[in-house]
């Protein structure tokens, strides 16, 4: 086997500078020792940042132009979260070799993600080491309007955008070594990131998180930090089709409550939001599904069919756990 082929540092800089696309508002951009940019007069900065590790984050058979669109989608899940408007980000690379065709595919799914939501890339960093993709997000608020996590109040309805469960479906399917069905793996691998509903929501939502960890878990974190609890129906969780296929109802049920990876919005609005969160999901073309509602105590309890608690076999991802 020949070794792949390498280039220095700043060759593989200069291949990502040639394809990005810039934005007004980029003073400067790749290239200095800092970017700099212009925020908008009356608007707040929303900042979020995730890593990607090989072997953690993405299976090793990942292609690197679905890396590459996860590493962006992932942050702009969180900027989706609280409701902003996102415009730049960096992107820190941790390169095993420095293989500019690997970059190359790897932009191609960054780029075109960026594409989607005009987001400028405008610095970064590349080293050599493990496998390892870091981004930071920034994005636009109005002042005080963000989405937050604290702000659930009882009687409030629980709401997920898309479908639950798929992601997890892909990899339990790859982790048992069966087959894994294309379309559970898409939604693993190229995950939506729901910026518009993200966006559209602030109006009418009390309190909002993305799913990463698991529906139940990332409910949790909204439940505590508002001081209340929430129930939640499992019959009532939204899925496609695929997922239904693949498996039986209770495994498909803890893999939806439980599963993560998922990138959708959970949020919480009082009833009386119900025609405009409706009206909200044709605009944006995004299925939304009332799943469950806010009560009083703590934690989340999640509901079958005829009422009895289904208690979950672990509380979702955590590391170092
Ligand atoms: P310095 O040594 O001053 O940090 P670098 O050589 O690391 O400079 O980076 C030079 C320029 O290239 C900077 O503008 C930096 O933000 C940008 N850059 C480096 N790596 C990346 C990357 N992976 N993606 C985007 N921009 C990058
Ligand atoms: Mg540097």
């Amino acid at each position: 086997m020949s070794d792949p082929p390498r280039a220095a540092e700043f060759d593989l800089i200069e291949l990502i500078r040639r394809r990005v696309a810039t934005r007004e508002d980029v003073v400067l951009g790749i290239g200095d020792d800092a970017a700099i940019v212009q925020v908008p007069v009356g608007k707040q900065l929303v900042i979020a940042a995730d890593t990607l590790n090989r072997g953690i984050h993405f299976p090793d058979n990942t292609a690197p132009a679905d890396i590459g669109w996860k590493a962006l989608a992932v942050n702009l899940s969180d900027l989706a979260a609280m409701g902003a408007e996102p415009a730049w980000c960096t992107l820190s690379l941790s390169l095993p070799t420095g293989d500019p065709d690997w970059v190359g595919a790897f932009l191609d799914g960054f780029l075109a993600l960026a594409a989607q939501h005009r987001v400028a890339l405008i610095g970064g960093d590349t080293t050599r080491g493990p496998l390892s993709v870091s981004v930071a997000v920034h994005g636009f608020i109005a002042p005080g309007r963000a989405l937050r996590r604290g702000g659930a109040q009882v009687g409030d309805d629980v709401w997920v955008t898309g479908t639950l469960g798929e992601a997890t479906g892909a990899l339990t399917q790859w982790r048992a070594g069966a087959i894994v069905d294309p379309v559970l793996r898409a939604r693993l691998d190229r995950p939506t990131p729901r910026v518009a509903v993200g966006a559209r929501i602030v109006d009418v939502a009390h309190a909002c998180i993305d799913v990463s960890d698991g529906l139940l878990a990332d409910l949790r974190h909204v439940c505590d930090a508002s001081g209340v609890a929430a129930e939640v129906a499992l019959e009532g969780l939204p899925a496609l089709p695929e997922l239904l296929a693949a498996f039986e109802t209770q495994r498909r049920q803890a893999i939806q409550a439980t599963g993560g990876d998922d990138y959708e919005l959970c949020f919480t609005a009082p009833a009386e939001a119900r025609e405009a969160i409706d009206r909200i999901a044709a605009e944006s073309a995004t299925p939304i599904t009332r799943v469950g509602r806010i009560v009083a105590g703590q934690g989340v309890r999640a509901l079958r069919a005829d009422g009895s608690e289904w208690i979950a076999p672990s509380a979702g991802f955590v590391h170092f756990a």
